[in-house]
């Protein structure tokens, strides 16, 4: 609490009255020890690829590395470090985007089976490599919702991909969405590792990995389900987990009031 007191130029400097504030200082602190775990969490994410690069890059200007292998396998290294770089770059200015950018975003008419399908089609080598089965149903199939097309499309590229990097070997993942008055479910389940009970709570957190090592393998950037989260609570929608750890997850989403009247 603090009490500023109301100055009045012509009374020069002559207190005419108080207003007192009341600041919850608490909730002020809490959000600015968020900000600056962002902060270093964020410095800690970039640097790690960029020290990895770097100790690459001197070593082949060294001279020291004869064969080719090596060489190439250095190089190969540092373009998978820069890709990744380049996605947590993305990934940090979506999350701004979507957090700066409430109101007043741009709302298009969005074709649900067009949109999984273009999505499908980016996934399709990734799926190919574990020989994962997309399954999609979608009720009614023509389904159109409105709402903002990049944010729809960054929701389900999320979560298609989560299903496919933690999936096994011969997998599925599933994607069902439905209809219900002006609402749209969507349900995107998969065969795979699941998520730990103890996690789950953690799961949407920026930069939380249930398995740090295994999602900096697959390329993971921990910014995913985060993104998914904020989308989710711009449009005043919810999220549901399921998850069993060794037979697979599901995510249960609602969001409210987007249907498309003429479908
Ligand atoms: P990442 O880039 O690491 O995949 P996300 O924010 O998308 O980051 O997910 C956070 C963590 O949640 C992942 O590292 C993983 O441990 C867990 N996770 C997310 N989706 C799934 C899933 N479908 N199955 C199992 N674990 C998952």
């Amino acid at each position: 609490v603090y009490i500023n007191p109301i100055v009045n130029s012509e009374l020069a400097n002559k207190t005419i009255g108080t207003v007192i504030v009341f600041n919850d200082i608490t909730e002020l602190k809490r959000l600015e020890r968020i900000r600056s775990d962002f902060v270093a969490n964020v410095s800690h994410e970039l640097r790690t690829p960029l020290t990895s690069i770097m100790g690459f890059v001197e070593t082949l200007k060294e001279g020291n590395i004869k064969d080719e292998a090596t060489t190439e396998r250095f190089l190969d290294i540092i373009s998978l470090e820069t890709e990744r770089l380049t996605r947590l770059i993305n990934d940090i200015l979506t999350l701004s985007e979507i957090e700066n950018v409430r109101e007043d975003v741009k709302k298009d008419v969005i074709g649900i089976k067009d949109l999984i399908e273009d999505i499908t089609y980016i996934l399709d080598s990734k799926a190919k490599e574990k020989n994962v089965n997309i399954l999609i149903k979608i009720d009614p199939e023509d389904l159109k919702i409105i709402a903002n097309r990049d944010r729809i499309h960054q929701l389900f590229i999320n979560l298609i991909d989560n299903g496919i990097k933690y999936n096994k070997e011969n997998g599925t993942v599933i994607i069902n969405v439905w209809k219900e008055k002006c609402n749209i479910n969507i349900s995107v389940k998969d065969t795979g590792i699941g998520i730990p009970r103890e996690h789950i709570p953690r799961i949407f957190e920026r930069f939380y990995r249930v398995d740090k090592g295994r999602s900096r393998k697959l390329g993971g950037t921990g910014l995913g389900l985060a993104i998914v989260k904020h989308i989710i609570e711009s449009m005043n929608g919810d999220i549901v987990i399921n998850s069993e750890p060794g037979v697979g997850t599901e995510f249960l989403i609602t969001l409210n009031g987007v249907c498309d009247n003429l479908t």
